[in-house]
């Protein structure tokens, strides 16, 4: 998601820059927020040394402390095919989450079917050309090799959960459906540390039977992410999704998932701003929260609770990097219409996200976790105390 690519980066910054940054403290006394980095040589926000310590300057002017996440343990370790932990099971969200892309191209291909905001598979190329290890898919045994490290050296247990997910299997995969293909991970992770972490899954909004499967392997939380609620943006910005699934189709999808697994534990992500975007998207910022707000309406009164990570226009997307992205005061608005719509309906924070309320955060675009009151409670896993989903 970077804004330059990887060869007009002349200093190698996209192998050095930490996933994530913690804002905290300076002269307005931030409450510790974190977000994603994105390497954007333009932007006139900078990392720099200021006192010997690092923080965070526009455009000259100190905004706040920067604090980064130790270096794990874990991370210290190679797999027995000398691959490294970052390469197979890497962990965001401050350490809390392990990250399994596990397969890393998407058969929507091209311009008429990818998800337009996404570069995935122009990223393979990109990563491919400068010569970095990277498999398009990930071995079972491998993530499990990986997942054993981790735990043997996370003896603090600050990874809780793991997300496996990759792109969209359309066909097959190595002789596999999508479920098929993503239950195996699920399955051999569950059985071989059954309950050691949260485990979610990011895949398509799939038919139900499938669903079960997911289930049946171990799987507690299921993304099935809508991107973009407006029925005509979505044609257009989902197209793939749109010709093999369809919008409506969709939508009903992720309902039926809540009979599975509960309300509280489908989460679908939506691209915030994205419906904002040039040529096809709202211009008016009201347009774009009445419709993504119409969205939320839609889940939040049937107790499934979306979430959302910010969009960052990706410059090998077609929605490229001449977007700009959309304005600070969509963001602001569109965090209070969620707050808003998720206490209307009595609906407990998003289990997976850590602690709600400013100050807390963990999760990697934590702002919609940062807006929620401090006393709110966090929906339960089955089988989890309230004392665990609150810690
Ligand atoms: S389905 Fe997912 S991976 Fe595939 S193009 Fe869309 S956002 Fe990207």
């Amino acid at each position: 998601m970077d804004l330059q690519p990887f060869k007009e980066l002349e200093q190698g910054e996209n192998l050095r820059v930490p996933e994530e940054l913690s804002l905290v403290g300076g002269p307005r006394n931030f409450r510790r927020t974190i977000v994603s980095v994105r390497i954007y040589p333009d932007s006139p926000y900078r990392v720099d040394i200021v006192e010997g310590k690092l923080a965070l300057l526009v455009e000259g002017e100190l905004v706040c402390d920067i604090e980064l996440q130790d270096i794990p343990e874990y991370y210290r370790r190679d797999l027995r095919s000398g691959k490294t932990i970052t390469e197979i099971a890497p962990t965001i969200e401050w350490g809390s989450l392990v990250y399994l892309t596990v397969y890393r191209k998407c058969q929507y291909f091209g311009f008429k079917e990818e998800c337009q905001f996404c570069d995935i598979n122009e990223n393979v190329r990109q990563q491919k050309e400068a010569g970095r290890p990277y498999d398009t898919v990930k071995a079972v045994e491998e993530v499990v090799e990986a997942l054993e490290i981790i735990d043997e050296t996370d003896v603090e247990k600050r990874t809780r959960a793991y997300t496996i997910t990759g792109g969209s299997i359309t066909r097959h995969l190595r002789g596999q459906d999508e479920a098929t293909f993503y239950e195996a991970y699920a399955r051999a992770i569950n059985s071989r540390f059954p309950g050691r972490w949260i485990s979610k899954m990011v895949v398509q909004a799939l038919p139900l039977d499938d669903v079960r499967r997911f289930r049946d392997a171990g799987v507690q939380i299921y993304h099935p992410n809508y991107e973009v609620w407006d029925r005509r943006l979505f044609s257009i910005i989902c197209p793939g999704k749109e010709d093999y699934v369809g919008r409506d189709e969709w939508m009903k999808r992720i309902v039926a998932a809540a009979e599975v697994f509960g309300p509280s534990q489908v989460i679908p992500n939506f691209v915030a701003g994205v419906e904002m975007a040039a040529p096809h998207g709202f211009s008016r910022i009201e347009d774009a929260l009445a419709s993504t707000g119409e969205g939320l309406d839609y889940f939040m009164s049937r107790g499934i609770t979306p979430r959302f990570t910010v969009w960052c226009p990706e410059p090998l997307s077609v929605l490229g990097r001449d977007q700009g992205a959309a304005p600070l005061e969509y963001h602001v608005g569109l965090l209070r219409l969620w707050r808003e719509t998720l206490l209307r309906y009595n609906l407990p924070a998003p289990p997976g996200y850590g602690l709600p309320g400013v100050g807390n955060a963990v999760f990697s675009v934590s702002s919609f976790m940062d807006a929620l009151p401090g006393d709110l409670e966090v929906a339960r896993l089955p089988g989890e105390s309230e004392v665990a989903a609150n810690s």
